[in-house]
């Protein structure tokens, strides 16, 4: 009797040693095996006997070795989990695309599917839109349903997260007064956690953009909507109800045209896609799209690049009095605007030395966003895999736990060393 309770705790035991090592994993990506040890604090013999069950039922695999090596000798094994220990999805809808991607828990994107669509409009054809990319992503990569644990998603509306709705009912007005992330999960049936996708781009651009090694910075979307996310002191800031950075709605003339969010003036009427394609239709049509307008001012279309000097001037003044309110080390330039690299950037620094405090204006940077357009997507993923909320890491690991104390007849196969592009 005393054996089979010792045996029974023994076993209890393990299988928290189990998590722990896997948890481990999940939060570094990819550690040596002493590495390992010592996040999940087990001792070198017993995480190696773990570490070499695990791999075993395919839960982890080896990633190559640490190069270069610290120490002499044989250089370390870097581990990751494996394919077999699960996925996540990414969705990122803009106000005129949609972006899906799965990932390994290793954080490598293994598909991923895009499409233009008209997603403000009817929020239920944009929901039906993305569940069918997830379908062919998921086919794609050969991934079955029962494995993805949890969807990150992006929307291009400020949010309003106590009440899980779009902060203003004339941004996204197919969506208005919908339960966001209810409806998203409903209809993706997964569990999602939904950010703004401009703070998803400043949260991609800070962890693996031009934003790395950079605590405090404001990333601005300049896409059709105009949005910025706020990463202060190496936290994302969301504000009070979610909605901090919408400075796409800031005024910047009184007795301008009415926006979409009620009031007047705001930059994004001057400076949103709509308004960059309504002011150039008389010289190249209507069938122009953003990244049309950005490759011709690239070419020297002297109309096309007057249009984005004089947006880069209007962002400028906008970011010059952030600049004075948060005090940023870098500006960093993403959506299909940002592009246009210096054409853009160039009057945005020029307005920031202007009108920002000048010791600020010397110390801030202003420069284009690395990821391109794929930021939001990217951070769609990097907020469930790299900062995942309470429930979400909660989630994941309960996963784990799940898949490592399986039988082991049960545990997945020795899976392939992930043939996906690492994102993170
Ligand atoms: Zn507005």
């Amino acid at each position: 009797m005393w054996d089979q309770e010792v045996r029974e705790k023994l076993a209890a035991l393990r299988d928290r040693s189990r998590t722990r090592v896997l948890t481990a994993l999940r939060k570094h990506g990819v550690l040596t095996q002493g590495e390992v040890a010592r996040e999940s604090g087990l001792s070198r013999v017993t995480a190696s006997e773990l570490l070499a069950e695990l791999k075993a039922s395919g839960l982890v695999v080896e990633r190559g070795s640490l190069s270069p090596p610290t120490q002499p000798g044989r250089p370390p094994v870097l581990l990751a989990l494996g394919e077999g220990a699960g996925h996540v999805l990414g969705v990122d809808f803009g106000h005129s695309h949609v972006r899906v991607a799965v990932a390994t828990l290793a954080r490598s994107i293994v598909a991923e599917r895009e499409r233009s669509f008209p997603v403000d409009e009817d929020a239920a054809a944009a929901l039906g839109a993305a569940a069918d990319m997830v379908d062919e992503a998921l086919e794609a990569a050969g991934v079955d349903r029962s494995g993805v644990i949890v969807a990150g998603v992006g929307v291009p509306g400020p949010l309003n997260r106590p009440e899980d709705t779009i902060a203003a009912p004339g941004i996204m007005r197919g969506w208005h007064d919908r339960r966001i992330s209810e409806e998203i999960g409903a209809r993706l049936g997964l569990p999602v956690e939904v950010e703004n996708d401009a703070n998803l781009g400043a949260l991609a651009e800070h962890l693996e953009g031009a934003g790395r090694g950079y605590a405090n910075l404001i990333y601005v979307k300049a896409s059709t909507g105009v949005g910025a996310g706020l990463v202060v002191d190496g936290r994302l800031r969301r504000g009070a109800i979610g909605s901090a950075g919408a400075i796409g709605h800031t005024s910047v003339d009184a007795d301008g045209p009415a926006c979409c969010c009620g009031q007047r003036g705001c930059l994004e009427a001057f400076v949103g896609g709509p308004a960059i394609l309504e002011a150039l239709r008389r010289v190249h049509g209507d069938r122009l799209a953003l990244a049309d307008v950005v490759a011709l001012a690239r070419s020297g279309d002297t109309p096309s690049r007057r249009l984005l000097n004089d947006a880069g001037h209007r962002i400028g003044v906008v970011l010059a009095r952030s600049c004075n309110l948060l005090d940023p080390e870098r500006v960093i330039v993403g959506g299909a605007l940002g592009a246009a690299g210096d054409l853009l950037l160039d009057p945005i620094r020029d307005e920031i030395r202007r009108w920002a405090l000048p010791d600020i204006a010397r110390s801030v940077t202003v420069a284009a966003a690395d990821l391109g357009e794929r930021a939001e997507l990217v951070g769609a993923l990097a907020m469930v895999l790299r900062m995942p909320s309470e429930p979400t890491a909660r989630r994941i690991d309960a996963a784990l736990t799940e898949l490592a104390n399986r039988p082991r007849s049960e545990a997945a196969p020795d899976g392939p060393i992930s043939a996906g592009s690492d994102y993170l």
